[in-house]
């Protein structure tokens, strides 16, 4: 079925976007869409959204049909920047308003069974996985993926909420307590070398641009710190370990095969928009982890480090304009700001810093904005994490 039931209108200025979703990521892509002349609107069950500051916010359920058509009324385009949308939402307005990406890569990304399964399909390496619906299930599944093993929600888990991890098979029991009842998946726990993404962006035409990939490293299940382009694994004591490749190749490998993993994902759900996998790299090879499809927080760093960023590049794709390059411009580094807002005089007096803080109230593990470091070689980089590492009391491990 294709999700693509209105034609899209020529670009021309003055544009109105609609969000779904007022978070963060819209509030960026409404920065970035200010500069092409856009208007923004947003719709967000949460009134006072970090995007509400700086367009109108339509405040209501996404089930709610008759706010959906008042929101859609004069709107050109509709995106969304959470991707939890019900899928009937966005149908429902794809026949009204051009939606991209279309509703069929929300609805392959909202489940990770669906998800691991189209991966599967195209032939892009995932860990072992398995459906599991009952404790019998688990007690198959485990038998045939074997342990260690993660047990996740297939629906609505995000920053490893809905997770258990199975060491032996005396957790199979605890594990099913916890997250039994709802539709599950089991797949083999991947030790793996370090997590890395790659986002990319497809225009309407099916061109296709893909950014550098990144590293990125995670604590409790959320995302620290990302660096881009990826530095060589001889800093984690590495180099060619599981592989043949005993002379680090700038990453030029991993980014071929990560690259064509993303166009052949896009190119079977006909994408418009960006797209982000988030990758496991063990023993020199890639496997597929998860995607998000929509602009992605480990790609905040293209703000400053690359020559157009995912938020402008994911605006000129879904309004028909050519898409601008996504070259590094350097060396970068994105540290979130989780929980406790740092001193903001500080860190801007560390060279290289750009500072963006999203409007929100500090919470214990809410991103509440995000650092980006810039250099020109990855010498000054690190000097620079070093200065920001001693201000910063919450600092991500690498
Ligand atoms: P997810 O919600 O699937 O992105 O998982 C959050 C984090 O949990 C990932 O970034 C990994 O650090 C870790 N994780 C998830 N799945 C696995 C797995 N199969 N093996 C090892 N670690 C995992």
């Amino acid at each position: 079925m294709s999700d693509h039931f209105k034609q899209s209108p020529p670009f021309h200025p003055g544009m109105t976007v609609g969000i779904l979703g007022a978070g963060q990521l819209g509030r960026m892509l409404a920065l970035a869409g200010y500069p092409l002349g856009l208007r923004f609107r947003f719709f967000d069950l949460a009134p006072d959204a970090p995007a509400s500051h700086l367009a109108a916010q339509m405040v209501a359920d996404y089930n709610d049909y008759a706010a959906l058509e008042r929101f859609a009324t004069g709107l050109d385009v509709v995106t969304y920047e959470f991707e939890n949308v019900p899928v009937a939402a966005a149908r429902w307005l794809a026949e009204r308003v051009p939606v991209y990406p279309p509703p069929q890569a929300l609805e392959a990304a909202q489940d990770r069974l669906a998800e691991k399964t189209f991966f599967r399909k195209l032939g892009i390496p995932t860990p072992p996985f398995a459906a599991v619906n009952s404790l019998a299930d688990l007690q198959a599944a485990v038998a045939s993926i074997s342990l260690p093993a993660v047990l996740k929600t297939r629906r609505g888990g995000y920053d490893g909420k809905g997770q258990f991890l199975l060491r032996e098979p005396a957790d199979l029991e605890a594990a099913w307590t916890a997250l039994g009842g709802v539709p599950l998946i089991l797949e083999g726990f991947v030790a793996f070398d370090r997590e890395l993404s790659i986002i990319a962006v497809r225009d309407r035409d099916g061109g296709i641009m893909a950014y550098p990939l990144v590293e990125n490293h995670h604590r409790e299940g959320i995302l620290r710190l990302s660096l881009a382009p990826i530095p060589p694994p001889l800093q984690h004591g590495r180099v060619g370990q599981g592989s043949n490749r005993q002379i680090w190749d700038g990453g030029a490998t991993l980014e071929v095969d990560a690259i064509g993993y993303v166009a052949q994902a896009m190119q079977a759900l006909n994408y418009v928009g960006v797209l982000a996998i988030e990758l496991f790299e063990v023993g020199g090879k890639l496997l597929a982890n998860e995607m998000a499809p929509r602009v992605h927080n480990s790609g905040h760093w293209t703000i400053e480090g690359a020559v157009t960023s995912q938020f402008e590049n994911h605006l000129r794709a879904i309004l028909g304009l050519p898409l601008g390059a996504t070259t590094a411009l350097g060396h970068s580094a994105m540290l979130n700001i989780i929980g406790t807002l740092p001193d903001p005089a500080a860190v801007l007096s560390v060279s290289g810093a750009h500072l963006h803080l999203y409007g929100k109230q500090a919470r214990a593990n809410r991103k509440l904005g995000h650092i980006t470091l810039c250099a020109a070689d990855p010498e000054t980089l690190a000097r620079r994490l070093a200065r920001l590492q001693r201000l910063i009391t919450d600092f991500p491990q690498q």
